[in-house]
């Protein structure tokens, strides 16, 4: 069986729900990225489905911030007033479920973490530069990441980072002496694919497979706007960046 690999669902329930319904019956546990919430109108339910999965979870940087482990102060002003809204809705018992989660977890041959190895909370793994300095920051073979919201399998050998170009829907052999497979975002896809982003991971056989899922994306900006956070988030997921 395989591992299913969400990230940045960022509170859009209907985007999970594709996402579930799609994965039903292909795989036997579920790591979480972090980045379940902001942005979105639907924090609570997404959490309670992630608590549902009995998922490896991790922390991002809007869990922090929304628990006030951080201040959100290095958010820009949209992302803030998302944040202090998040805060206000969250119950005692979902702070205190992300209170618990760590920054930095390893499962099989992966770490995983949501930005960065070296910088867990704020880093985007995105140059080859940066993939090479990370590799001092992890012990286990692979990594998995998200917060740049782009899905990515890239394996490391020698030196040099080389990226599988990969077809949605195909299983890909994971590359390289070490290597970092991103499952891009749930909620907020920005590599402009509107549909929902997530990977199913066979560590017995080495490969994963990244798939895109059509969701009910009026439905999630209708949720967006009746609560009142700004349009721009709600405007956003029409164009996948
Ligand atoms: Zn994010």
């Amino acid at each position: 069986m395989r591992t299913l690999l969400l990230s940045d669902i960022h509170s859009n329930l209907p985007a999970l729900e594709a996402v579930l319904a799609d994965a039903e019956g292909e795989f036997d546990a579920a790591w979480v990225l972090g980045d379940t919430v902001g942005y979105g109108a639907d924090p609570s339910a997404c959490v309670a489905i992630v608590r549902d999965l009995d998922a490896l979870a991790i922390a991002g940087n809007h869990e922090m911030a929304a628990i006030g482990n951080m201040t959100a102060e290095h958010f820009n002003p949209v992302a803030r007033r998302a944040i202090e809204w998040t805060a206000s809705v969250l119950s005692e018992d979902e702070r205190e479920y992300l209170l618990g989660l760590q920054l930095v977890e390893t499962a099989g041959r992966f770490t995983l973490v949501h930005g960065s190895p070296s910088d867990p909370v704020w880093e985007y793994l995105t140059t080859p530069y940066q993939l090479l300095v990370n590799l001092e920051h992890f012990e286990t073979t692979a990594c998995a990441v998200g917060h740049s919201h782009q899905p990515f399998n890239i394996g490391v050998s020698d030196g040099k980072a080389e990226q599988v170009k990969h077809t949605p829907g195909e299983r890909e052999r994971l590359i390289g002496d070490r290597l970092y497979v991103n499952p891009g975002s749930v909620g907020q896809p920005r590599d402009r694919d509107k549909r929902a982003s997530f990977a199913l991971l066979d560590q017995q056989a080495w490969d994963i497979e990244f798939r895109r899922v059509e969701y009910d994306t009026p439905r999630a900006q209708a949720r967006i706007r009746e609560k009142r956070l700004p349009d721009f988030f709600a405007d956003r997921l029409a164009l996948g960046q």
